[in-house]
């Protein structure tokens, strides 16, 4: 028996790094998985370790910053799983250059991948949760979602956005017992940060994140932890 046994869950970005150890930790407590990204080979990968936990492990291929294929992903989803009760908007790009240098294309990536793309995953998520009144929604936003570093311009702006959007999103759900919960983590040892070139011993495992993702939603209904920032010490101060 497992603290999530019956609960339905849904991961953007579950195929490798962050999304995959979070994914892997709601299998292991007895959540059904739905995981998302565009690279089938690291979903097929994982939704067998998922299945090898004893539960559900479904995936789509979904480019998220697309709205169509988006709506199509959470009918799968649904589909398959009867419900999303914990949607997980972790999937994220990031480029790393200065503004003045930056192209048109390489801004809108970023925001269209790391905001539009988890408004557009919440929007189709949302209307199950409100009928059923039920539902959390953890939000991967970053350091760079509080504080300015330098050449993220289109990084930082997309994560502040995510912050923005959680905090808002979260006063608004309140009447549907809807928590939304916004992670802001420093670095993470993933592939999404082999450019940073970040010191030995100063970044977070994927799992200690996913720690953190679970905790959140083992809370009581009647409390929600809004906010969470999280990071090696001693790695940044702030
Ligand atoms: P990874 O690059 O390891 O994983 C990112 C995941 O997102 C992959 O599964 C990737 O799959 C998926 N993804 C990227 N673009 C899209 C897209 N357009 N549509 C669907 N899926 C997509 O990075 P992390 O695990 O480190 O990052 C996860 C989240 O954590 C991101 O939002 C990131 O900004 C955030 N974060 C990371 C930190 C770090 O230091 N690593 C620190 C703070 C926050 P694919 O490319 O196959 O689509």
């Amino acid at each position: 028996m497992g603290f999530f046994d019956g609960m339905s869950v849904l991961v953007t970005g579950g195929g490798r790094g962050i999304g995959r150890a979070i994914a892997l930790a709601y299998a292991s407590e007895g959540a059904d998985l739905f995981i998302t990204s565009r690279t089938e080979k690291e979903l097929k990968e994982v939704s067998e370790e998922i299945k090898s936990r004893g539960v559900k492990g479904g995936y789509y291929v979904c480019d998220i910053s697309d709205p169509k294929q988006v709506e199509k992903m959470v009918d799968e989803a649904n589909k398959f799983m009867g419900k999303v009760d914990i949607l997980v908007n972790n999937a994220g790009i990031f480029i790393m250059s200065e503004a003045k240098d930056m192209s048109i294309n390489e801004w809108q990536m970023i925001i269209n991948v790391n905001l539009n793309g988890m408004f557009y995953c919440t929007h189709f998520v949302l209307p199950g949760m409100i009928e059923r009144r039920f539902g959390n929604i953890i939000n991967i936003s970053s350091m760079a979602g509080k504080k300015f570093y330098l050449k993220q311009s289109a990084y930082v702006a997309s994560k502040f956005g995510v912050v923005g959007f959680s905090k808002t999103l979260a006063a608004e759900l309140r009447p549907y017992n809807i928590k939304v919960h916004v992670i802001c983590p420093g670095g993470v040892d993933t592939q999404l940060v082999k450019q940073h070139n970040f010191p030995p011993g100063s970044t977070i495992k994927p799992e200690e994140i996913a720690d953190v993702v679970l905790f959140l939603t083992k809370q009581r209904r009647e409390i929600t932890i809004d906010e969470v920032m999280i990071r090696r010490i001693g790695a940044d101060p702030f």
